[in-house]
C-alpha cells in the first residue's frame, strides 16, 4: 500500500510537526557534516512555501545524564539551518512546558520553530527512546498534522516517530523519506538487473541478514572489507592475524554455498605485519596470507575483478569500506571502489549510509552517485528486507 506524502497535505495555516534526522557528527560542539540538515532542507522549505507553521525536532547523540546535555543541544544546528535556509530559526531548548506551548502558538505562518534534542527525554527513564505513550501523546497535541523526514531513525519505534504518528489523523513522509523508500526500497523489492550488492565492513556478524537477503535479489554479491577473511576461513585458507569471527566461519560456508556463482571475494590482499598505517605492506594472493600479517586491503587484482563485476550493472549498491579506509595506506581498495562506482555509466548507484556514504560525501562523489543513503542502521535494517516501524507508521494513502 503507498504511503501517504507531505504533497498530499494540506499545510496552510497548520503546526506541521516535522521529525528531521538532525543527528549529525560534531567534535567540539561544531558540526562536521552537515549533509543530514542540507538532505531535509526540500521537506522544510515546503512546509513553509506552502504556508506551514514548521516544527522541528530530532534526537543528537546520546543522552544519559545531565552532563551529557551540555554537548547534545541542537543549538549549535538550529544555528546551522538558519544559515543554509537563510531564514530565521527560533530555537527552543526544551522538550516540553510552557515556554514551549506558547513559542508554538505565536508561530505565524511561514516560520519555523526548533525544540530541543528529543533525547533530553531519555534521562529520566528513556521516555524518547522507549516510546513512552504519555510523550508520544504530547508531541502530537502540540501540532495539527506530522510529517516524519527521519529515515535515519525509521528503524526504531521511538516517541519521536511511532509515538507521535499514533496519536496524530496523518502522518506523511517527507522528501528524504520518500527519496530513501524509493531508492533503497526499489532496489530491494524491484531491482533493474543486473543487480551487484557490494558488502564490505568490520564484522560479518553485522551484515548477515543483508547477506542472506541480497543473495536472493542481487545477480552478485561482492564482499570486502574485514568481512571477507571470515569467508577465507571458510575455505580453509591461513588468514594470519586478519580479522576473523571463528564463530561466524560455518555461517559463512553456508553463505558461499547458497551463493555458489554469486559471492565474489578479494583475489588477492593488501598485508602488514601489525594494524598501523605505518607498517609495511605487501599484496599477496588471498589464500597465501602467511601467520603473522593480516589483511587490511583489497589488492589491485581485486579491483579489476570488481570492475568486471559491476560492468553492465544496472543497479549496485554498495554499503562498507573494502579496507581500513581510516589508515590512509590501507584506504587505496575503498577509494577506488568509490570512484569506480560515481564513473560508472548508466547504472542506479545507491550508498547504504555510514562509513562508505561519508567517503563518497568527502571524496567530493556525493552527485555522481543516484543516491546516498543518510541512514547506517536503518538503511541496513532496510536492505535486510525488514519493515521499519517508523516507516509503516506513516499513513497509508
Ligand atoms: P562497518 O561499520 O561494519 O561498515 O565497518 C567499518 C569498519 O570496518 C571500518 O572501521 C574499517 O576500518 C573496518 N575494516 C574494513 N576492512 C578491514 C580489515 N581488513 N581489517 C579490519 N577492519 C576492517
Amino acid at each position: 500500500m503507498s504511503k501517504l506524502m507531505i504533497t498530499d497535505l494540506q499545510l496552510k495555516g497548520k503546526k506541521v510537526l516535522v521529525r528531521v534526522d538532525f543527528n549529525v557528527p560534531m567534535k567540539d560542539q561544531k558540526i562536521t557534516d552537515d549533509n543530514r540538515i542540507v538532505q531535509a532542507l526540500p521537506t522544510i522549505k515546503y512546509v513553509i512555501e506552502n504556508g506551514g507553521k514548521a516544527i522541528l525536532f530530532s534526537h543528537l547523540g546520546r543522552v544519559k545524564t545531565e552532563e551529557d546535555k551540555a554537548k547534545a543541544s541542537l543549538a549549535p544546528v538550529a544555528k546551522r539551518l538558519e544559515e543554509l535556509l537563510g531564514k530565521k530559526v527560533l530555537f527552543v531548548p526544551q522538550t516540553r512546558g510552557a515556554e514551549l506551548e506558547a513559542a508554538i502558538a505565536n508561530l505565524k505562518e511561514g516560520e519555523v520553530l526548533m525544540f530541543e534534542n528529543t533525547r533530553f527525554e531519555d534521562i529520566n527513564g528513556k521516555k524518547e527512546s522507549g516510546n513512552d505513550p504519555e510523550l508520544g501523546k504530547y508531541w502530537a497535541s502540540l501540532g495539527d498534522v506530522f510529517v516524519n523526514d527521519a529515515f535515519g531513525t525509521a528503524h526504531r519505534a521511538h516517541a519521536s516517530n511511532a509515538g507521535i504518528s499514533a496519536n496524530i489523523a496523518q502522518t506523511a513522509a517527507g522528501f528524504l523519506m520518500e527519496k530513501e523508500l524509493k531508492f533503497i526500497g526499489g532496489a530491494v523489492d524491484n531491482p533493474a538487473h543486473p543487480f551487484v550488492a557490494i558488502l564490505g565492513g568490520a564484522k560479518v556478524s553485522d551484515k548477515i541478514g543483508v547477506i542472506e537477503n541480497l543473495l536472493k535479489k542481487a545477480d552478485k554479491v561482492i564482499i570486502g572489507g574485514g568481512m571477507a577473511y571470515t569467508f577465507f576461513k571458510a575455505q580453509g585458507w591461513n588468514v594470519g592475524d586478519s580479522i576473523c569471527e571463528l564463530d561466524k566461519v560455518e555461517l559463512a560456508k553456508e553463505l558461499l554455498e547458497k551463493g555458489k556463482g554469486k559471492i565474489v571475494l578479494p583475489v588477492d590482499t593488501v598485508i602488514a605485519p601489525e594494524f598501523s598505517n605505518e607498517a609495511p605492506s605487501k599484496v599477496v594472493k588471498s589464500n597465501e596470507i602467511p601467520d603473522g600479517f593480516q589483511g587490511l586491503d583489497v589488492g589491485p587484482e581485486t579491483l579489476k575483478l570488481y570492475a568486471e563485476t559491476v560492468k553492465g550493472a544496472k543497479t549496485v549498491v554498495w554499503n562498507g569500506p573494502v579496507g581500513v579506509f581510516e589508515f590512509s595506506n590501507f584506504a587505496k581498495g575503498t577509494l577506488a571502489l568509490c570512484e569506480m562506482l560515481a564513473n560508472l555509466e548508466g547504472a542506479i548507484t545507491i550508498v547504504g549510509g555510514g562509513d562508505s556514504a561519508s567517503a563518497a560525501i568527502s571524496l567530493g562523489y556525493a552527485s555522481k552517485f543516484t543516491h546516498i543513503s543518510t541512514g547506517g542502521g536503518a538503511s541496513l535494517e532496510y536492505l535486510e528486507g525488514k519493515a521499519l516501524p517508523g516507516v509503516e507508521a506513516i499513513s497509508n494513502k
